[in-house]
């Protein structure tokens, strides 16, 4: 390394020095926070009332909002998205073994492992990032029952695909579309596609309740189930008829939430505006491809992500460090892919043979911040940063 020239756009160039660092860190996933006197509000009810969990009045105003949003029947909200996809993976009867993406939060394949299913996993598509048909068609045996696929980034996986290949194989189709809500797929709105979809309402997403999640789904057989999981089987009071956990959402959370429905257009609007600086500011760098939206669809835009190639001559790394330096924290989202922790590593150490794609982009991606903390000047100091990392000195004159 040391004897290798230092071009322009090493950290110690003048280039790179002369960019100002942000005074404060910029994060992945601040959360977007809606009116406070709004919640406020919401909150004094709830205080008034003394009501706080159990299906509570703000809990049934939200579900019926989500419900409508998300174009659904049903909605059960939930305490996070990890415990939907838990009780969605309980409620669907799922066993044996279920193909997910390795390319995805950890949380996917943790809740089938959690609870004793196998996920075996399936390779990604390298230009959506979504699971690839083909992959999973290859990866079905006699033991699998389901396809928990994500809609990751917010982009729709291939629906009608992998609807078809659950049909024929007699398989059933979960999503987790922790990072889809306010999406649409071909003009229908993520929520009613497979059997059951699993949104997130984490601090860190698009759109949040500070810890919380919902279960939607055109199924009243599902929908059903779901209530009585997240409510320890109760049917009414002194009537328990099933096994259950406890996922209730409490009224604070959807105070939270009913809150940023109503911000939720301006928040898409900021990140629409950061989406098309990014697009502007990033055009012409060399092995960074900023991943795309199809505005054709409703997207919620919240995750920036360029992948970085061989053609950029500074690493993903090496540029993750430096914006890191300049308080931009970016991040190398899904890496290094599920299959490579713990306990999927042990259980099979191979698993990456089958996994190429998923390799080369968790190897190459990064997430740039976005949302409310962040404006155009900062996508522009931001994009000019990775300019001169990747490019040398061409800034200067
Ligand atoms: C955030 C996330 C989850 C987990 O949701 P929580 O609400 O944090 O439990 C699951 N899957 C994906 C893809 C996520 O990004």
């Amino acid at each position: 390394m040391e004897s290798e020239p230092r071009t322009g756009g090493t950290p110690s160039s003048d280039a790179w020095l002369s960019i100002p660092a942000f005074e404060s860190p910029l994060h992945v996933g601040q959360p977007n926070i809606g009116d406070r006197a709004v919640f406020d509000s919401y909150v004094d009810q709830m205080f008034e009332r003394r009501w706080l969990s159990n299906d509570g009045p703000l809990v049934k105003e939200f579900e019926e909002r989500i419900a409508e949003r998300a174009g659904v029947k049903h909605c059960v909200a939930v305490s996070n998205g990890t415990a939907g996809l838990d009780i969605a993976i309980r409620a669907l009867g799922l066993s044996g073994e279920v193909i997910v993406p390795s390319y995805t939060f950890v949380a996917t394949a943790h809740a089938l492992h959690w609870q004793g299913i196998t996920p075996v996993f399936a390779d990604i598509d390298p230009r959506t990032h979504n699971l690839d048909p083909e992959s999973v068609r290859a990866a079905i045996t006699p033991r699998t029952t389901g396809i928990l696929a994500v809609h990751l980034w917010g982009r729709p996986a291939p629906v009608a695909e992998l609807q078809r290949i659950a049909d024929e194989h007699g398989l059933q189709l979960l999503f987790d579309a922790a990072h889809a809500f306010a999406v649409s797929a071909s003009g229908t709105p993520i929520g009613g596609f497979g059997r059951a979809e699993v949104f997130s309402f984490h601090a860190t997403k698009f759109f949040n309740t500070f810890e919380g999640g919902a279960i939607v789904t055109d199924d009243d057989e599902v929908a059903e189930q779901a209530r009585l999981m997240r409510n320890f089987g109760f049917a009414g009071a002194d009537n328990v008829i099933s096994a259950g956990s406890n996922a209730k959402m409490t009224e604070v959370a959807a105070a939270m939430g009913l809150t940023n429905l109503q911000s939720i257009d301006a928040v898409i609007d900021t990140n629409r505006r950061n989406y098309h600086a990014y697009q502007r500011f990033l055009a012409g760098i060399p092995g960074v491809r900023l991943t795309t939206f199809d505005e054709a669809e409703s997207n919620n835009f919240q995750y920036i992500t360029i992948e970085v190639d061989d053609a950029a001559s500074t690493s993903r790394d090496d540029i993750v460090a430096a914006l890191t330096s300049k308080n931009v924290l970016a991040r190398k989202y899904f890496w290094p892919g599920i299959h490579r922790m713990e306990p999927y590593r042990t259980i099979d150490p191979d698993a990456g043979a089958a996994l190429p794609s998923t390799e080369l982009v968790a190897g190459r991606l990064i997430v740039l911040p976005t949302g409310s903390a962040v404006d155009e000047s900062a996508v522009q100091r931001i994009a000019d940063m990775i300019r001169v990392l990747v490019v040398g000195d061409e800034l200067e004159g």
